[in-house]
């Protein structure tokens, strides 16, 4: 007795423990997602609250498991949006609440993003926390300007320093003077937009070279960035010329000189370009993926929300009679994270699926099932629900089977009735999410649209030009925006596209994204 009596105390014990909170300071790298660690990955992921700053790309923000809350903290040069105390105190009631924490940081937590204030709050304030380094700013600068950042001979030495500092210290901290005398130095100044005359002038006063090489880049690592490549002398008017501004870093040192030869990412096919393409389906982080990896800036408009939405009782009836199905088929990546979100709510074990076989269509599909270590064993190589039913056919297994079709309020008519009709399946839907239109006028990515407008949109679609010529009114451009050149994937979206009254300026050779995506090189491409 006494032993139980010992032992269910230590247990609600542990449970304490399980339930208190952490705090993860974590770095999001200098833009691009690619470049975050696998930890902030992962950790981003599993979060309950995320807090961010506007530095933060918003594709991170997508990695985050729904229901977790996010938060904005975001400060822009003179204008706190939240003060730093109420940061540090919302970390804190959160983190005591059990909650599983997630402070996200441009670039690297501790270098000029005031992390370590945050950390010493949480620790005075006896909370666990955890800091995950990031990519800082300057060495995306180099990577990705081609600028090595310490080289043989040249430089031996990198220095961070701050162009910006904190208005209420009485004297300024950085001396810019005996920095200028530093030899064989690369500095590397974070927040020195603002008062880059004045830092470079100070320099030369220091000692510095007035033709020491120096660069500025901004946006470092998106496809947004530009940069500049001037003297000690003349970069505050090349930089004023060029209409650089914040966020930049200002690389001085010798290190800067013959950069040209190495600068690959701005040579890239299509640096420069500003690309519209239209999130309607799963396979637009791909299409995202393909462009950004050939330098392209890329606006995703969010046209269409996925919401779960669950039809209770046609889940009981298709989970009791789990056994008794042949096929689970999925059509979206959307629909394999909810059914699995409502199957693990009432089964703990993987292998209650029983002898279901997989079949899907898109890739983005095929990678949610692959995430959970389930074979795949039915994916057409075209992406439409048509295919995906000749494919089932196809395998001789249908007569008389019983399959899942995982749905959204579309009811996918077409793949349903060929399965029953040609395939002779015993169909059953299951309707676990509505796709409904996004409010435009709120997206800030929408917003940039209008205002700045793009070089092309894509449409990988027939659904995405519909949706995009449904929601035209709120994406109206501004007068000087630039009209995008409009690129279809193939016959049936071109024709969407003409019916809606939308100009087609070029079209896939053949209906897949790299194709459109060669058919925009050939189109737009620097070289
Ligand atoms: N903790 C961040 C720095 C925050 S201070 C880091 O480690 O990078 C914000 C400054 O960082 C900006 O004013 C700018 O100077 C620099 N910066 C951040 N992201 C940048 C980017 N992608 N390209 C160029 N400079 C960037």
């Amino acid at each position: 007795m006494l032993c139980f009596e010992k032992s269910s105390r230590l247990s609600v014990a542990a449970l304490k423990t399980t339930a208190s909170g952490i705090v993860h300071l974590v770095g999001a790298g200098p833009g691009e997602p690619d470049l975050v660690t696998l930890r902030a990955r992962k950790l981003i992921a599993a979060a309950d609250v995320l807090v961010h700053d506007h530095l933060v790309h918003p594709a991170l923000l997508q990695w985050c498991r729904t229901g977790c809350e996010i938060v904005y903290a975001g400060k822009t040069a003179g204008c706190h949006t939240v003060p730093q105390d109420e940061i540090d105190s919302l970390l804190v009631r959160q983190a005591k609440a059990g909650k599983r924490v997630v402070r996200l940081k441009g670039g690297d937590p501790l270098i000029f993003g005031r992390g370590g204030e945050e950390a010493a709050a949480l620790a005075k304030a006896g909370v666990a926390f955890e800091i995950v380094p990031g990519v800082t700013a300057a060495l995306a600068v180099g990577a990705y300007a081609g600028i090595p950042l310490t080289r043989r001979h040249a430089s031996s030495a990198l220095v961070c320093l701050t162009g910006h500092e904190d208005p209420a210290k009485p004297e300024t901290q950085v001396n810019w003077r005996s920095y200028g005398a530093l030899k064989h130095t690369t500095l590397a100044i974070y927040m020195g937009m603002g008062r880059i005359r004045h830092i470079l002038a100070e320099l030369v006063a220091g000692g510095l070279d007035p033709a020491t090489p120096t660069a500025v880049v901004q946006w470092a690592s998106l496809g947004r960035q530009r940069s500049v490549a001037a003297t000690a002398a003349t970069m505050a008017d090349a930089v004023e010329k060029a209409a650089l501004a914040s966020p930049a870093i200002i690389l001085v040192g010798e290190v800067v000189r013959g950069h040209e030869a190495t600068d690959w990412f701005e040579k890239l096919p299509l640096f420069g370009r500003r690309v519209a393409i239209t999130r309607t389906r799963d396979q637009n982080s791909e299409l995202r993926d393909k462009l950004e990896a050939l330098g392209a800036e890329v606006l995703e408009l969010p046209l269409i929300r996925v919401t779960k939405q669950v039809d209770k009782d046609g889940l009981i009836e298709i989970l009791t009679e789990l056994g008794s199905y042949d096929w689970i088929v999925f059509t979206s990546a959307n629909g394999v994270r909810f059914f699995f979100e409502e199957f693990f709510k009432g089964f703990e074990d993987v292998r209650s699926l029983g002898g279901l076989r997989f079949a899907c269509v898109g890739a983005a599909t095929a990678r949610e099932l692959a995430a959970l270590h389930l074979k795949v064993e039915c994916a057409p190589a075209t992406a439409t629900g048509e295919s995906l039913a000749d494919a089932l056919i196809a395998t001789g297994s249908l007569d008389s089977a019983k399959v899942i079709v995982v749905t959204g309020n579309l009811n996918r008519d077409t793949l349903v009735k060929k399965l029953e009709t040609e395939g002779r399946a015993i169909v059953d839907r299951l309707p676990l999410y509505a796709t409904s239109r996004t409010d435009l006028a709120a997206d800030p990515v929408a917003a940039d649209f209008r205002a700045r407008g793009a070089d092309a949109i894509l449409f990988a679609s027939s659904s995405a030009a519909s949706s995009f010529a449904s929601q035209a009114a709120a994406l109206t451009l501004a007068k000087d925006a630039k009209r995008p050149l409009a690129g279809s994937i193939g016959p049936q979206t071109t024709e969407t596209m003409k019916t809606e009254g939308m100009p087609v300026d070029f079209t896939a050779k053949e209906p897949s994204l790299d194709a459109l995506v060669a058919a925009l090189i050939k189109k737009l491409g620097n070289r």
